[in-house]
C-alpha cells in the first residue's frame, strides 16, 4: 500500500511526533482510520519523546551518570582528618564507603604534618576492620594535600618552613606506596586578613604589623611558586583579602586551584573565576544571614557547573542543623542539599558535577 506510508509520515508530522508542540490538528478522513489503528503506538512514542526532551532540558544529558551511579555521593574536597574527634574517624571512613564517595581530601596546615597525617589515616583504616576490597576502595577515595596555613609564627619562619614543606612533599611523591604518593594539591595556604594583624578588616586596625602583612604575602607567593614547580593545584585560603590574594596570583602568574570556603560575593568571585579558579563552598552558607540570602543565592546560581566544589572544612563550620557540634565529612550532605536547592537542581546532579570537577582539578580518575 504505497499511499499508507505517505499518510503515516504526514500523520506523524501532524500528530506532533516531529513537532514539540504536538498541535491537535484534526486528522484527515484517510488518516482517521489509520490513527485509530496507530493511536496507541503514536501516543506511546509521543510520551517517550516528551520524557526524552524533558530529560535533556532538566538534567542535561551528561549528567545521566547521576541516574546510573546514584550512589556516588558527597565528595568532600577539604577536611582536617587529624583534628576530627578520635571516636568519629572510623565512622567517617565507613560512611565514605557506604556512600561510595568519589573524592575525600585531607588537608594539611603545617610544613611538617604530612607524614603524621598519613600515618593516622592508615591506622584509622586498619581500625575500621575492613576487607581488602573495601580498603582498596577507600584508598582510591582518600587523598592528601600539604601546605602552610598563614599563622604568624609560620610567616616569621617562612624560609625554613617552605624548605621543609618541599622536602616533605617530594618524599611523599617518591613513596613506593601508591596511596601515600597521592598528594593531590598544595595547601591550604593564602592570606587571612581577618585573624592576622592586617588592619584591613576593621577588626584590628590599630594592630597593623607591616612585617606580618608583607611576610604573609611572601609566604603565600613562595607556596604558589612551589606549586607551580611541582605542577600541583593550590588550596587557597583567602579571608577578607580578595585584592591582596589576586595581587599574589598575578605576581606569581599561577592560576590553578580552588578558593576554599568562599566568603566573597559575586564581584570578587568573578575575578577569581576569570583567572580560572574553582570556588569551594562550606557549611557556612547554611547560616547566611537573612539579609544576605539573596546575594548568596545569586552567587551560587552564578558559579558555572564546571567550577564549583563542596567541602566541610571539618572539624570547623558544622552546617545547620548540626551547627554547634564538631563537624565531620558525614555532615556534608546538608551542604549539598542547601546548595542544590539554591541552584534549583538535584543533590544527585550536584554530586555528579562536583565529582567531575574533582577529577579535572585534582587529576584523579573518574
Ligand atoms: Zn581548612
Amino acid at each position: 500500500m504505497p499511499g499508507t506510508r505517505i499518510e503515516l509520515a504526514r500523520h506523524f508530522k501532524y500528530r506532533g511526533i516531529l513537532s514539540p508542540l504536538c498541535l491537535p490538528i484534526p486528522p484527515s478522513r484517510q488518516v482517521k482510520t489509520l490513527y485509530k489503528k496507530e493511536e496507541f503506538f503514536t501516543s506511546s512514542l509521543r510520551n517517550f519523546y516528551y520524557f526524552f526532551i524533558r530529560s535533556v532540558k532538566y538534567t542535561h544529558l551528561h549528567s545521566l551518570k547521576t541516574f546510573i551511579n546514584i550512589h556516588n555521593m558527597y565528595s568532600d574536597t577539604h577536611f582536617h582528618f587529624n583534628l576530627i574527634e578520635e571516636n568519629k574517624r572510623v565512622e567517617v571512613l565507613k560512611t565514605f564507603l557506604e556512600r561510595k564517595t568519589f573524592f575525600a581530601q585531607d588537608i594539611g596546615t603545617h610544613c611538617d604534618d604530612l607524614q603524621s597525617r598519613q600515618n593516622l589515616m592508615v591506622d584509622s583504616i586498619l581500625k575500621a576492620n575492613l576487607n581488602n576490597e573495601d580498603i582498596e576502595k577507600l584508598k582510591r577515595t582518600v587523598c592528601f594535600t600539604a601546605g602552610i596555613w598563614p599563622a604568624v609564627e609560620a610567616i616569621k619562619d617562612r624560609n625554613s618552613q617552605v624548605d621543609i614543606l618541599e622536602k616533605e612533599i617530594l618524599k611523599a611523591l617518591h613513596n613506593e606506596d601508591a596511596f601515600l604518593q597521592k598528594i593531590t594539591a598544595l595547601g591550604e595556604c593564602g592570606l587571612d586578613h581577618h585573624w592576622n594583624p592586617s588592619g584591613v578588616d576593621g577588626r584590628c586596625e590599630s594592630d597593623f604589623d607591616s612585617t606580618v602583612f608583607f611576610g604573609e604575602c611572601e609566604l603565600f607567593e613562595m607556596q604558589l611558586a612551589l606549586a607551580k614547580k611541582l605542577k600541583l593545584p593550590v588550596i587557597c585560603h583567602s579571608r577578607d583579602a580578595a585584592s591582596d590574594t589576586l595581587n599574589c596570583l598575578k605576581n606569581m602568574d599561577y592560576d590553578n586551584g580552588v578558593i576554599h570556603c568562599c566568603t566573597y560575593l559575586i564581584d570578587d568571585v568573578k575575578k577569581f573565576l576569570d583567572r580560572g579558579w574553582y570556588i569551594g563552598f562550606t557549611g557556612s552558607i547554611t547560616y547566611t544571614k537573612k539579609s544576605k540570602m539573596e546575594d548568596m543565592k545569586q552567587l551560587l546560581q552564578y558559579i558555572p557547573e564546571d567550577r564549583i566544589l563542596l567541602e566541610t572544612d571539618a572539624p570547623y563550620l558544622a552546617p545547620v542543623p548540626m551547627r554547634g557540634n564538631p563537624n565531620t565529612p558525614i555532615f556534608i550532605e546538608y551542604v549539598y542539599k542547601m546548595i542544590a536547592e539554591m541552584r534549583s537542581t538535584s543533590v544527585e546532579h550536584l554530586s555528579a558535577i562536583v565529582d567531575k570537577n574533582c577529577s579535572s582539578l585534582f587529576g584523579v580518575e573518574a
